[in-house]
C-alpha cells in the first residue's frame, strides 16, 4: 500500500518558504509568509502553520519544523483571534497559549509574534530605537473597532514612539474583490473618518471597500507618519496560488498565513 501523500511530501525536498519582509532593521526578524515551502495539502497546501482548523496535525508538525529552521531564534506567540479589538502585551512567559484577542505587542527579546490570515490584513509595527514591535490582525470587524489604533496605543504603552514607528499592511483582500453588502460599506463610512473615500460602488446592493486604505488612514491619527506605512504584496483573492484566500475558496475553511515580527535575542 502506498503511503499516504503527506509523508511522500515530507520526505520530497522542501521548497523555499515564501515570506514578504520589507524592513531592514538590526537584529529585527520579520515578515508575511505566503503559502509555499510546506507540506499540507488541499485547501492548507502548503505552509499552514495553524493546528487548529483542522489540517493533518503532522504536516502542521512539519510546517512548523521548517519555519524554525529559518527563524531558530524565536518563539512564537499566537493568538486565538476573534475580530474584536484587544491587543495583548506579551513577555517571555506567554508560552503557547493562545488567549482571546487580536493584536499583540512586546519588547522581550527572542519572542516573535505571529498573526493569523486568510483575507484579513496582518499589520506589522515596529520602534526600532525602542526595540518593540506589534503584529495586529484586522477583518472589517477589528477594522471598524479600531483594532489598529490600539495596536499603536499599545505599542506606545511599551515606550514606543507614534511618529517613530513604522507599520507595513500584509497581503490581504483588496479593493478588487473586497465586496460586501452596501448596508456594511455604509457602516464604515459612518463610523469611520475618511472612509467614504475608500468605498466604491459595487453590483446591485453591494459596494467595495479598500480595507487597507482606510486601516492607512487609522495609522496615521493614531500618529504614525504617512510615509513610514507600507503596503507589502497584493490582493490575496487575487493570487490564491500564493496566498490562502478565504473568499477564493468561496468562504470554505483553508489554511491560514502568518505574519510575525521579533527581535532577536
Ligand atoms: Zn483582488
Amino acid at each position: 500500500m502506498p503511503p499516504p501523500a503527506s509523508i511522500i511530501a515530507m520526505h520530497a525536498p522542501a521548497a523555499p518558504l515564501a515570506v514578504l519582509s520589507p524592513w531592514a532593521i538590526d537584529g529585527l526578524s520579520h515578515g508575511f509568509m505566503g503559502r509555499a515551502g510546506g507540506v499540507s495539502t488541499g485547501v492548507y497546501a502548503s505552509l499552514n502553520l495553524a493546528e487548529w482548523n483542522g489540517d493533518e496535525p503532522a504536516a502542521v508538525a512539519e510546517n512548523w519544523r521548517r519555519w524554525r529552521v529559518a527563524y531558530p531564534r524565536f518563539t512564537v506567540a499566537r493568538l486565538s483571534q476573534v475580530h474584536g479589538k484587544l491587543v495583548h502585551r506579551v513577555d517571555a512567559s506567554w508560552g503557547d497559549a493562545r488567549r482571546a484577542g487580536d493584536g499583540m505587542v512586546t519588547a522581550a527579546a527572542g519572542v516573535a509574534l505571529g498573526i493569523f490570515s486568510a483575507d484579513c490584513v496582518p499589520i506589522l509595527m515596529v520602534d526600532a530605537e525602542r526595540r518593540s514591535v506589534g503584529a495586529v490582525h484586522a477583518g472589517w470587524r477589528g477594522t471598524i473597532a479600531g483594532i489598529a489604533g490600539e495596536g499603536v496605543r499599545a505599542m506606545a504603552a511599551l515606550g514606543a514612539r507614534p511618529h517613530a514607528m513604522r507599520a507595513a499592511l500584509g497581503p490581504s483582500i483588496g479593493l478588487c474583490c473586497f465586496e460586501v453588502d452596501a448596508p456594511l460599506a455604509d457602516d464604515f463610512a459612518r463610523q469611520l473618518p475618511g472612509a467614504r473615500e475608500h468605498c466604491r460602488a459595487g453590483g446591485p446592493g453591494k459596494a467595495y471597500v479598500d480595507l487597507r486604505a482606510i486601516i492607512r488612514g487609522q495609522l496615521e491619527r493614531a500618529g504614525l507618519d504617512p510615509a513610514a506605512i507600507a503596503n507589502v504584496g497584493p490582493c490575496t483573492r487575487c493570487t490564491a496560488d500564493g496566498y490562502f484566500s478565504r473568499r477564493a475558496g468561496g468562504g470554505a475553511v483553508t489554511g491560514l498565513q502568518m505574519s510575525f515580527v521579533g527581535f532577536a535575542r
